[in-house]
């Protein structure tokens, strides 16, 4: 399974072939784009495309800078994905144009390959009301959907992810604050996996110093470029997305080498550039430390955040109080290998890690993608219909008689869904050693062995202790007494909890990649108590209709009712090498996008 990744950025296509177990086959960049002159946005994809021709290529991730709050996960790309994609060019015309560029070309050269969009705004989606909120008018920000969208998803995401590794700590349980540091730049508190505050805004330019854009700058400043006559709007944006930041702090270059160099050289410009960048940088891993109740790790990306060791040396300055303890000579020393994904530079007893991590947007966006569309193949193979077993048992003929008299035969109630199977009008009593339980239905046809299955909850109110059993498989299990309307029969054993299954036919185990007896999960989603059944058995016969079984305990835990389904979720490798586990949170990602 070979994922293509392409990142269209205003002026550059970056593309890299990973392989199923992320290994890059094939990657390269075109940079200097440009749709006046020279060599186009265009003009990249087809070179891109001629290059990896001799490549198989399975499926193919999209960057996409703005899904707006629409998007909280990547996405399958459809009609209403390409539209939604189209709508929030507007806000961000020098990227998603060139994204949609790259996904109409993919749909024409391949036309069956699933295509899946990676947001950079999907990471902070969810992020809380009070920090994706601005304090203007509510109603005029209703009206023009201003609010904090935040940028950079996918590498602060990938950024947690990575020290969360090291840490050896689920990010669940962690308070990051990432720092993604290049041309753009913008920082994140990753609260417990979630993005709870971002530095970018409604458009890319809020927050930190960029490379040429301005970061926070008082709103009543831009009014007053305004009223001067001397800004419009074109030119005001011109001089704050591309002639501000470091570029415009330091009259010299938004590259921070340069900037680093004329400093050294005594350049006050370079310098004041160099501790506004700071400061700023500073400030916000305060205020994030502050609005998530303390921090476990910081994390330093980008190509300033994983190169300039100087500017993260002050960037931590004054951060002891938070119980950062950098050690200079790592910092100073560390560089991240081709190789390596991250560097630890603060002291081993710091009590905040700080780690140094490669960024690898690209690596995100194919894992996203072969889970979607590992996920998309998935969601295609059937529904399973759930069907609750209430307490029920299945009868002897001899034990049936002694129950309801010599002679008696079990009359149909109503039919149950497998073929012959019904439920009786006739019902027993089951007698535990400590309760008793009244009117338990008789499942026809008469079997060759006595079996009464309950729910956990009905063992504990009988008092006994019944194993988790195939049905059929009775041997060794709890005794239990029954008590019909003509005597009561005491069962050495028959009483179990029946372990939850699928009954199939060979087609539905063919569709679905299983064989009898294998074991498999299914996932319940989608409601309000979603839940993935572990450990369920599958069971083929040509008889069977495709249903699972499970008890009363079982439904109430997923709050399930009449009507409801679950989707298969393949526990072991597919017959074509391709998905294991990957289904559960791909389908949820489906189900939810769909
Ligand atoms: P990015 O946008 O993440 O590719 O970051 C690009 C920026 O990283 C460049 O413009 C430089 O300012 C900065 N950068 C890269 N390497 C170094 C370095 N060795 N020292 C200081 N800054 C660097």
């Amino acid at each position: 399974m070979n994922t293509l990744v392409i990142n269209c950025g205003s002026s550059s296509v970056k593309y890299a072939l990973f392989d199923a177990n992320e290994l890059v086959l094939h990657k390269g960049k075109r940079e200097r784009l440009s749709s006046d002159e020279g060599k186009s946005h265009q003009d990249a994809l087809n070179e891109l495309f001629n290059e990896l021709d001799s490549f198989d290529i399975h499926a193919i991730g999209h960057r996409v800078v703005h899904g707006g709050d629409a998007f909280r996960a990547p996405t399958p790309i459809d009609d209403t994905v390409i539209s939604a994609i189209e709508q929030w060019s507007a806000a961000a015309p020098m990227h998603n144009p060139y994204a949609l560029m790259a996904i109409r070309d993919t749909q024409k050269r391949f036309p069956s390959l699933p295509n899946v969009a990676v947001f950079d705004t999907a990471f902070h989606a969810r992020m809380p009301r009070r920090a994706s909120t601005y304090a203007i008018d509510h109603d005029v920000a209703t009206r023009h959907n201003i609010r904090r969208f935040g940028f950079h998803g996918i590498s602060h995401e990938y950024a947690a992810g990575v020290a969360a590794n090291f840490l050896k700590r689920p990010l669940d349980t962690l308070r990051l604050v990432t720092l993604h540091l290049g041309n753009g730049a913008s920082a994140c508190a990753v609260e417990y996996g979630r993005s709870a505050e971002t530095s970018m805004g409604n458009t890319p330019l809020e927050g930190l110093v960029m490379g040429t854009r301005s970061g926070d700058v008082d709103a009543g400043v831009l009014m007053g470029l305004l009223q001067s006559g001397e800004y419009d709007v074109t030119s005001l944006n011109k001089l704050l997305n591309h002639n501000s930041g470091l570029k415009g702090l330091s009259g010299i270059s938004n590259d921070l080498r340069d900037i680093e160099q004329a400093a050294a050289d005594g350049n006050d410009r370079a310098q004041m550039a160099i501790n506004v960048f700071a400061h700023r940088a500073r400030k916000y891993v305060g205020a994030y430390a502050a609005a998530m109740g303390g921090i476990d790790a910081i994390v330093f990306t980008g190509g300033i955040g994983e190169n300039s060791a100087s500017m993260r040396e002050r960037i931590l300055q004054r951060l002891e109080f938070l119980g950062v303890q950098l050690d200079l000579d790592r910092n100073r020393s560390s560089k991240i290998a081709n190789d390596e994904e991250y560097a630890v530079i603060s002291e081993p007893h710091s009590r905040v890690d700080v780690i140094v991590v490669k960024t690898n947007e690209e690596r995100m966006i194919a894992r996203e993608t072969l889970r979607i569309s590992a996920g998309e193949k998935i969601a295609e193979v059937p529904r399973i219909p759930i069907a609750v077993s209430a307490r029920h048992c299945h009868l002897t003929k001899e034990t049936f008689e002694a129950l309801f008299g010599a002679g008696a035969e079990p009359t149909m109630d109503k039919p149950l869904l497998q073929p012959r199977q019904f439920a009786c009008k006739e019902r027993v009593n089951l007698i535990g050693p400590r309760n008793r339980i009244d009117n338990v239905r008789v499942l026809g046809p008469l079997r060759s062995v006595d079996q009464v299955e309950v729910a956990r909850t009905d063992e504990f109110r009988l008092g006994v202790d019944a194993p988790v059993r195939d049905s059929g498989k009775v041997a060794g299990s709890a005794p239990i007494t029954l008590e019909g309307p003509q005597g009561s029969v005491k069962l050495k054993e028959g009483l179990i909890c029946a372990r939850r299954h699928i009954h199939m036919q060979p087609e539905d185990a063919r569709q679905f990649g299983v064989k009898d007896k294998d074991e498999v999960s299914v996932s319940v989603l989608g409601g309000e108590r979603s839940l993935i059944f572990g450990d369920v058995l599958v069971r083929v016969k040509d008889s069977y209709l495709l249903e699972m079984h499970i008890d009363t305990d079982e439904a109430n835990a997923a709050e399930l009712g009449r009507g409801a389904s679950g989707g298969l979720s393949i526990d072991d490798i597919d017959d074509d090498g391709g998905v294991k586990q990957l289904g559960e949170a791909a389908y949820h990602q489906r189900e939810k996008s769909t």
